[in-house]
Formats: structure tokens, C-alpha cells, sequence
């Protein structure tokens, strides 16, 4: 049975020109990637992605860190793998969440830093369960945008809906 799970590379990631370090470490896991793109976090995605981390006392700043405020980088690369046991493997290659205490050659163990705030820089998320991943995927991801049928997903009209198309 496969497995799928969120994969960011945070703003310091984009930053620090890892994606190519990042996404080749990745391709170890022999994983799929099953969907892929950038994005412009807004405050109520950032929000939303962190929900259950808000009565923390660095909530305010990871909100801003993933926002890109602290990096001048409003971006973040989401993407989805999936495959075997997906969730362990990419946790595994990551790290620790404290990149001080990461495997030096895990990603966080590489590039990661603390800051002088304490807000732990660690250049990727990872989903950490298969209830998270879920909630994560469905909140960062349209069932159009996926390449596989991950979840349940139904067909809705929706007339008047204001959307941008090519001029
Ligand atoms: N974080 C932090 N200090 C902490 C715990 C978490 O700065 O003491 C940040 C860190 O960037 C981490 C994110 O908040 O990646 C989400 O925390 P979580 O506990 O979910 O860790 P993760 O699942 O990312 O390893
Ligand atoms: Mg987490």
C-alpha cells in the first residue's frame, strides 16, 4: 500500500538555492512525485498548515518564516510523493526537527540553522502521519493538480466564478 505525503522546501530552502540539493536527495526514495508547484503563502495558509501548533510560543514567527518575511523569498515549493512507506522515508532523509540535533547528512542536518530567536530554520516540511499528510494535501493541493486519484473527489459546476485565463 502506498503512502503519499507533503513535501515544502521553505523559504531559507529557496533561498539558499537548495531545491536541486533538496529534490535529488529526495529522488533516493525512489518515490513518485505525483504533483508539484510553487506557491505564495498567504497568512491564513500559513496558518491553516500550522493549525496545531498555534498555542506555541514561536507560532507567530513560523507563520512569518513560511510566508517568506524572514527570508525576502515569498515562496515555497509544495510537492507530492508517493509510494511505499513514503512518510518514514522522507522524515528519515530530513532530519530531526531541531537541525542541531538532525544526522549531519540528513537535509535539516546539512542546512538547517537555528536562529538567534530560536525559530528553527530546517528548509523542509515533511507531513509526519498518514491523517496529516491527508489534511496537508487537501489543503495545498486541488484534486485537479494531482496526477493520481489520492483522495475522494467529486465533480461540482460552478458557474460565475472569477478565475484568470490566458489573454
Ligand atoms: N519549530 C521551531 N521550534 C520548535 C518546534 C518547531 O522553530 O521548538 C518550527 C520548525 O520550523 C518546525 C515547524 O516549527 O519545522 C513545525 O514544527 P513540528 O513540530 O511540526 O516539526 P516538523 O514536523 O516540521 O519536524
Ligand atoms: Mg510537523
Amino acid at each position: 500500500m502506498g503512502q503519499s505525503v507533503l513535501i515544502l522546501i521553505k523559504p531559507d530552502g529557496l533561498k539558499k538555492s537548495l531545491t536541486g540539493n533538496i529534490l535529488s536527495r529526495l529522488s533516493e526514495t525512489k518515490l513518485e512525485i505525483v504533483a508539484a508547484k510553487m506557491v505564495r503563502v498567504s497568512k491564513e495558509l500559513a496558518e491553516e498548515h500550522y493549525q496545531q501548533l498555534k498555542d506555541k510560543p514561536f507560532f507567530a514567527e513560523i507563520i512569518k518564516y513560511l510566508q517568506g518575511d524572514l527570508h525576502d523569498r515569498k515562496k515555497v515549493m509544495a510537492l507530492v510523493y508517493w509510494g511505499a512507506e513514503a512518510i518514514k522515508k522522507c522524515r528519515d532523509l530530513a532530519g530531526s526537527t531541531n537541525p542541531e540535533e538532525a544526522e549531519s547528512t540528513s537535509i535539516r542536518g546539512s542546512y538547517g540553522r537555528i536562529t538567534t530567536g530560536g525559530i528553527y530554520e530546517n528548509v523542509v516540511h515533511v507531513s509526519s502521519n498518514p491523517s496529516e499528510a491527508e489534511r496537508e494535501i487537501k489543503l495545498w493541493f486541488t484534486p485537479d493538480e494531482i496526477i493520481v486519484d489520492l483522495y475522494a473527489a467529486k465533480d461540482i459546476i460552478q458557474k460565475e466564478i472569477k478565475k484568470k485565463v490566458w489573454a
